[in-house]
């Protein structure tokens, strides 16, 4: 019955399906996960006299008095009383029988919150039972849910439905094979947490005694519920992960010639951390299944090196390797490096994105096949079906927070007969608690520490009506010898948005920085004209460049050292942390400004203050995280590809620890109930998980 769709239920037709479906409930048990967001107490009256404002309360009192005020708008008012105090019901509409059941001197019992207007106090369109013959009806024994709800399935709905399902449940024990407690048998990180019926039960219908417990999360029964939830995910990843190691990967065993070769090349020495992931990550290539790991570290921190150094290794060991970037500037940067610092090698490079033109990409695609391009550099075009590689060993993205979990999976299918090697890189700080859940298919590799020698960026936080003695600064410093990005978040003039525009203050800026040279560069502009101002930047021709967030990512210059954001308040931290991290690569002091428009609001205020108080890229993400949740922290796309029920990862972050250490006895001593567990918390979310 509980995996029945939810059409089979009494009452339940195909509108309805449908509206439950937009919660996410298709099949009759995942009305029993379809957890309450928080509890009213109806189960005791408050004498009015005690009422406080906004309180959602019962009363039970005496109609003394009922008005009809006319007017434009129509209203009924009611005063009632208790002996401890008065009144008013209002209400903006009433039918016939309402009339005759709030007739004066009826005793009714009403539950509603309480507005204070002036000294008296109202419920508006309270719900209302009255006196009959038989005298009041019974009050509420238990607390009552109130449900994630949506637009035509309202709490009365959901409340009745999954009554009807708990009713089946309740006389059966937990273990009759309906609903299984797969963790009846082993040792839960709480000893007073109840069997999953009992947790079910416990939140749906719970004792005014829980209140408490309940409205802060730390239930027992709800804990339970949260933990289950999560081990269902660790566990589906971790399925995900022997799937693919079933797999055979080719085995690039670790010669290093062409690594010493390339480092000489270098004009400086790795750094210890990155010593470190080189290592790792050629232990991995070495193995005979597929690598997946995540390769994090901060902005700066030098993880390109690392990748080519992986690159090398694959190419040395005879297979291709494929780069893919968010951005056709980072992708067009990779490129143009590993061309420079690989062709002395007599190593052929190639670089495709969707704007290269027919007639250059079919003889590309040609030697690709062939193997004679030994390393491809390219933008999302590299997942095109038209793309195929002779024998591809190695596929590194790069930021892949900008990618979905898809595009990811789809280069894995670019291998022959074995599946490639995966490296994900990500400055996207990701607080460990996050990535043990999110990312538990994945080994996760940190450079912790920046390349010596570079100085720290001062950060400003300054309001929009200082422009003038910004613009002021930055001609001094380019006077002096300083390049200077300025950073305008959207490409044309947008009332809703008000953002400044790139192209405004392009033309602006030319004119106020007297005779200095100002570039500008914007995603909508020609491929090649945005190669051409980036080499002029680079090459110290421009002095300052406008841009959008084209160059959030990725993209180095070195000798650039000043930083102007406009609309900082806008943007997400994660991104201004890297946006920032364009500037502070070379040796003189960098600074970036963040400007705002006034007035700020408390949260924005706060939030720039973070960025202006630290350099510290998981710092800022942790802090983030506790001002905006997770999703503000790894972006829309990312959470979105996890959907929790009951979970939350920021405030059930406590239980996280406690899952991975609990799902490795779970597989070895009951593997047979993984599969339950993982169908009954991500039913629909599973194709996803395993594709
Ligand atoms: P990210 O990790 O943000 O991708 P990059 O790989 O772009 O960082 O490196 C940032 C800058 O640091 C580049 O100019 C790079 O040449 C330089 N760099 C990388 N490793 C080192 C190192 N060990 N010592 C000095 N500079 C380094
Ligand atoms: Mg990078």
């Amino acid at each position: 019955m509980l995996n029945q769709p939810v059409i089979s239920l009494k009452g339940v037709g195909k509108r309805l399906a449908e509206r439950l479906a937009r919660l996410d409930i298709h099949c009759v048990q995942d009305l029993l996960f379809h957890l309450p967001l928080r509890y009213q107490d109806r189960t005791q009256s408050t004498a009015i006299g005690a009422l406080l404002a906004e309180q959602e309360a019962v009363i039970e009192a005496d109609i003394l008095l009922a008005e009809a005020l006319p007017g434009r708008r129509k209203m009924w008012l009611y005063h009632v009383s208790d002996g401890s105090g008065t009144l008013r019901l209002r209400f903006f509409h009433q039918g016939r029988k309402m009339v005759s059941q709030l007739a004066v001197g009826t005793r009714v019992r009403c539950f509603g919150a309480v507005k204070a207007l002036g000294a008296s106090m109202e419920m508006v369109h309270p719900e209302y039972q009255c006196l009959d013959a038989l005298g009041l009806p019974p009050r509420e024994q238990r607390l009552t849910p109130i449900y994630p709800a949506t637009e035509g399935l309202g709490q009365t709905r959901l409340r009745r439905l999954i009554e009807q399902v708990l009713v089946v449940l309740a006389p059966l024990s937990a273990d009759n094979g309906m609903l299984p407690d797969v963790l009846a048998d082993s040792a839960l990180p709480a000893a007073d947490w109840p069997p999953l019926l009992t947790a079910l039960q416990c939140v749906h219908a719970p004792l005014p005694k829980d209140h408490e417990a309940l409205s802060r999360w730390q239930h027992g029964a709800q804990q339970r519920l949260i933990f289950e939830e999560f081990l269902a995910h660790h566990l589906s990843m971790a399925l995900v992960r022997r799937q693919r190691q079933a797999h055979a990967a080719p085995a690039l065993c670790a010669a290093t010639s062409r690594q010493h070769t390339f480092l000489q090349t270098l004009p400086f020495a790795l750094t210890t951390a990155q010593h470190r992931v080189v290592k790792e990550i050629g232990h991995d290539l070495s193995q005979p299944y597929p690598m997946q790991r995540l390769l994090q570290g901060d902005v700066g921190c030098g993880k390109t090196v690392v990748a080519v150094l992986a690159a090398l290794q694959a190419v040395e060991a005879g297979f291709q390797v494929a780069i893919m970037a968010p951005t056709e500037l980072l992708a067009e940067q990779h490129y143009r490096l590993m061309q420079q610092g690989l062709e002395s090698q007599g190593l052929v490079v190639g670089w495709l994105s969707g704007s290269l033109p027919q007639k250059q990409r079919e003889p590309l695609l040609q030697e690709l096949v062939e193997g004679r391009i030994h390393i491809l550099v390219g933008t999302h075009a590299l997942i095109q079906d038209s793309v195929c590689f002779k024998q591809l060993g190695l596929v590194i993205i790069d930021e892949q927070h900008r990618f979905g979990v898809h595009q990811r999976l789809l280069l894995n299918q670019k291998g022959t007969d074995t599946v490639p090697h995966q490296l994900v890189m990500t400055a996207t700080p990701i607080p460990r608690s996050l990535y043990m859940t999110l990312y538990a298919d994945l080994d996760c590799s940190v450079i912790d520490e920046l390349p010596p020698g570079r100085s720290p960026i001062t950060t400003v936080v300054l309001p929009d009506e200082r422009r003038m003695t910004l613009v002021e600064r930055v001609k001094m410093a380019c006077n002096q010898g300083s390049q200077c990005y300025w950073v305008c978040p959207l490409i044309e003039e947008s009332e809703k948005l008000q953002c400044e525009a790139a192209e405004k203050t392009h033309l602006f800026l030319s004119g106020a920085l007297g005779g200095l040279a100002v570039g500008l560069l914007h995603g909508r502009m020609k491929n090649r004209e945005k190669e051409h101002i980036m080499a002029q930047f680079k090459a110290d021709r421009l002095s300052v460049l406008v841009a959008t967030t084209v160059i959030e990512v990725g993209v180095d210059v070195p000798n650039a050292s000043l930083m102007v954001i406009e609309n900082a308040e806008r943007l997400g931290l994660a991104q201004l942390h890297q946006l920032r991290g364009r500037v502070g690569r070379g040796q003189t002091e960098s600074s970036c400004v963040l400007m705002y428009k006034s007035p700020l609001g408390k949260v924005a205020r706060q939030r720039l203050e973070i960025i202006r108080g630290t350099q510290d890229g998981f710092k800022i993400a942790q802090e983030d995280l506790e001002l905006r949740g997770p999703g503000a922290v790894l972006g829309t796309r990312q959470s979105g590809e996890i959907n929790f029920r009951v979970a939350n990862l920021l405030r059930d972050q406590a239980l996280i620890p406690q899952v991975a250490p609990f799902a490795q006895g779970f597989s070895r001593q009951y593997p047979e109930r993984e599969a339950v567990l993982v169908k009954r918390w991500l039913g629909p979310q599973l194709a996803v998980a395993q594709a």
